[in-house]
């Protein structure tokens, strides 16, 4: 019987003294529904009616489960209710894992229904202000609850936050430490905005440590790193800091739950998610002096959001009405 192509790995795996639990760590999948419902049926394990029966009782059996059911049918016991009991007992370590996953698929088919448990929750909108140190509050806030889109929520934050309302010659006269405590908090109120909620540590230094970079954005946006003689330049700065921000924000959608408003509020789609995802590992390319760095979908939106944001942000920027 042929239920999955993974079948001669287990075999491999279990004659080399390794049972089947020391090597599905790593996004081992559940039998197909529809091909393990045509198997049952086609050995006259079940009728056609049951095929629902099978999605509802024996979702996470897997392939251990499904083999201990074919067994008992054929020694006339009840394989339903070994098969049912042995995905019962799968499935709260199963919940465990889908959580940690970045999508379903890569656990169990769609077949067997939806498990991933989308986040409708809305915890963009829980801005604080509490925490601002360098800029107004009461300016933040407009920014923040002025019903303005993302786009112009962050291009507006990461000039506003840079300037406190003065003219951009301002920037070069700042001393090193403001330059980074207004970095800081623009990254920071930027990330919120784009419902971030990963504690982030800003830093500006003489050196990063991937060569060429400019800025970078380290795991996830715990740590956000910008080159001390690149933020030298305003304009380029204040791109950088959405860009970077972007890439925290890429993270949390491709490591967690749907969330419908990355779709109405950003325009990402799930597709996108699949293809942020695709671009990671082996297959990101970080050399920042090829043409793969600037071709690749994470950077070219990335780079797209930035400057989306920091024209949106010059439009609406004298409806704001500072303090
Ligand atoms: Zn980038």
């Amino acid at each position: 019987m042929t239920v999955c192509g993974r079948e001669p790995l287990i075999v491999r795996a279990s004659a080399a003294g390794l049972p089947a639990a020391d090597i599905s760590f790593t996004y081992l999948s559940v039998p197909l529904y529809e091909e393990t419902a045509d198997l049952l049926e086609e050995r006259g394990m079940i009728g056609a009616e049951e095929r629902e029966e099978v999605r509802r009782t024996m979702p996470f059996m897997g392939f251990v489960g499904l083999n201990l059911a074919v067994r008992a049918f054929v020694q006339k016991k009840d394989w339903r209710s070994v098969a049912a009991a042995h995905s019962a007992a799968n499935a709260p370590l199963a919940a465990a894992y889908l959580a940690q996953l970045p999508s379903q698929g890569l656990l169990i088919d769609g077949g067997w229904g939806n498990f991933a448990e989308d986040v409708t929750d809305d915890t963009r909108r829980s801005f604080d202000y509490d925490d601002i140190r360098t800029a107004d509050q009461n300016n933040i806030r407009k920014i923040a609850e002025g019903g303005y889109t993302v786009f112009e929520q962050c291009g507006a934050i990461v000039r506003y936050c840079t300037l406190a309302g003065a003219d951009s010659s301002v920037w070069e006269t700042l001393s090193p430490a403001e330059k980074s405590e207004r970095l800081s908090e623009a990254t920071r109120l930027i990330l919120r905005a784009l419902g971030v909620q990963t504690e982030t540590d800003v830093q500006v230094l003489d050196e990063l440590p991937v060569k060429g970079a400019g800025g970078l954005c380290c795991d996830g946006g715990k740590s956000i790193l910008y080159r001390s003689d690149c933020v030298k330049n305003y304009e380029w700065t204040i791109d950088a800091v959405c860009h970077e921000c972007y890439h925290a924000f890429q993270h949390m959608v491709m490591y967690g739950p749907w969330r419908e408003w990355y779709w109405t509020d950003l325009g990402v789609t799930r597709g996108r998610k699949a293809e942020w995802l695709v671009n990671t590992g082996k297959k990101y390319f970080p050399n920042v002096g090829s043409p793969s760095y600037y071709v690749q979908v994470r950077e070219s939106e990335a780079r797209a959001f930035a400057k989306d944001c920091l024209r949106d942000a010059d439009k609406i920027w004298n409806s704001l009405n500072f303090d």
